[in-house]
């Protein structure tokens, strides 16, 4: 009987965490009555809120009941918060015991294929219990943990040559570099917090290739919080546990956790990260986590973390501007062999400025688009793309919002857009107002037109197609355009 887990499934993690954590206590409470009884129980599977447990007979099953189950479900439901049920079925043979039987003494051998059936009225105490880690494995067919020191986990494009730097990401990427060993100060941990697809898993994969470069038998271990927590809760499963600390936490020379957040609320797993944590650093192995958030900002993370994550360096990343953004646009065209000229580099980083990855995206579309149609990649081809693919940015979201742009651009006030002036700069202004709330903002020429003083929806419509017209052939006015557009956009 295999262990179904759907591990996808963020509220069966989380049973499973509960569920694990539920039967330590119990263990901690009453050893020698666990080990005997759920050496005669196996877990099935966990799902939507219930435990299936299988018993060797009704007797075990009964007992079971009868002293755990309470402990076991109140246990859980205080942990989620929710209600859980336990539903039995009776299965003489069982692969997996929770308990692997201890061995009594040299004559009462524990054979893991066929755990010991407990005697009806044996008392629990009456058995010596025995660690269990000195038995071997439950069963061949149980997997074995994943290896993950190898390169099949790292992406052989994220290198530090890769990795363009400027003032946005210089602390992190000189830290990373320290961290691989490349001179400078090495600050155990390092802490690479920012915000998404700014490059931290760029430069973790960066450190494992420059450490595996150098010591190419070195235990490098990458993994994400959330395989890392996988991983855990299968050697739970699979009484694997030593052999999933003895990686972790004596093999391993450099550890680097990705996206440490998803570990919020799961406790068991904050555990033994943290006792994963000491170890290396007790041992003085580099560990490298990343977050999305800064130490202090991380939810439902336990203090003792957290001054954990402080305690070495901590390097954020910041949105890199507009000189970065054009190196970063340079080096992937240059990487993927994408022919690219100056000018479209940088409408591509002026155009996209929230993260980096949205920026590769774009280039890597308008270079398929242009092969597709045999094209080469000019500035009409690439302002005509980004102004089709580009979605409406999210943060700018009313019409008062590109009025007071326009407004601060032209040196005009509100409401001389809105008025009847017909002031050549006035009417002009007010064109390019109308022509940048219906691409960004998706309105109709009718509610356009109520938008500017109860136009009639004709006057937008003819507005917005002058602007677009002149845009295409008059480098002023798309100069004028931009420099609004990055107002909007909040940087630069
Ligand atoms: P994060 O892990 O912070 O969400 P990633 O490391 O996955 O972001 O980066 C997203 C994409 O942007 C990757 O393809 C990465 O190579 C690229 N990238 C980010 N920053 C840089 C940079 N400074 N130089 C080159 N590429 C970068
Ligand atoms: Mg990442």
């Amino acid at each position: 009987m295999s262990l179904q887990v759907a591990k996808e499934s963020v509220g069966t993690l989380e049973l499973a965490a509960a569920w694990e954590h539920a039967l330590d206590e119990l263990r901690r409470q009453s050893a020698a009555a666990f080990a005997q009884w759920f050496a005669s129980v196996q877990l099935d599977a966990l799902e939507q809120g219930q435990v299936m447990l299988a018993a060797r007979d009704e007797f075990v099953r009964d007992w079971v009941r009868d002293h755990f189950q309470f402990e076991l479900v109140e246990a859980m439901r205080s942990e989620l918060g929710e209600p859980v049920s336990i539903v039995w079925r009776i299965a003489p043979d069982l692969a997996e015991p929770i308990h692997q039987a201890p061995i009594a003494d040299g004559s009462d051998r524990y054979d893991p294929r066929r755990p010991r059936r407990l005697k009806i009225g044996e008392r629990p105490s009456e058995r010596p219990v025995e660690r269990a880690s000195s038995i071997p494995p439950a069963s061949s067919s149980t997997p074995h943990l994943a290896r993950s020191t190898t390169r099949d986990h790292l992406n052989p494009k994220y290198t530090f040559r890769n990795f363009v730097v400027g003032p946005s990401n210089e602390l992190a990427n000189a830290a990373a570099v320290a961290s691989a060993g490349g001179g400078g100060p090495r600050y155990n941990p390092l802490f690479i917090c920012g915000g998404t697809g700014l490059g931290k898993t760029h430069l973790m994969h960066s450190i494992a290739h420059q450490v595996l470069d150098s010591r190419p038998n070195a235990c490098v271990l990458y993994v994400s919080a959330e395989r890392f927590t996988n991983q855990f809760i299968e050697a739970l499963q699979h009484h694997k546990m030593e052999e999933f600390r003895h990686r972790y936490r004596t093999e391993c020379d450099l550890l680097l956790v990705d996206d440490i957040q998803f570990l919020a609320g799961r406790e068991q797993t904050q555990e033994e990260f943290f006792h994963t944590f000491n170890a290396l650093h007790e041992a003085d192995k580099p560990i490298v986590v990343s977050s999305d958030k800064y130490p202090q900002d991380l939810q439902r993370m336990p203090e003792r973390l957290i001054s954990r994550f402080t305690s070495g360096l901590v390097a954020d990343i910041q949105t890199p501007a507009l000189e970065t953004r054009v190196a970063i646009v340079r080096k992937k065209a240059q990487l993927e062999g994408i022919p690219l000229a100056d000018d479209v580099a940088v409408l591509l980083a002026q155009t996209v400025k929230s993260n980096v990855r949205e920026l590769e995206g774009t280039l890597i579309r308008l270079a398929a688009k242009s092969s597709l149609l045999g094209r080469s990649i000019d500035l009409e081809f690439a302002r005509g793309e980004i102004a089709i693919v580009s979605p409406r940015r999210p943060d700018v979201r009313t019409v008062d919002e590109i009025l007071r742009a326009v407004c601060g651009h032209f040196r005009v006030t509100n409401s001389d857009l809105l008025s009847k002036d017909r002031h050549k700069s006035v009417a002009f202004a007010r064109q390019v107002a109308m022509y940048l709330c219906r691409q960004r903002l998706k309105c109709s020429f009718p509610e356009l037109g109520r938008a500017f003083g109860n136009r009639d929806h004709t006057t937008v419509m003819s507005a917005v197609r002058r602007v677009e017209e002149l845009r295409s052939r008059d480098p002023q006015v798309n100069a004028h355009l931009e420099a609004i557009e990055t107002r909007l956009s909040g940087d630069d």
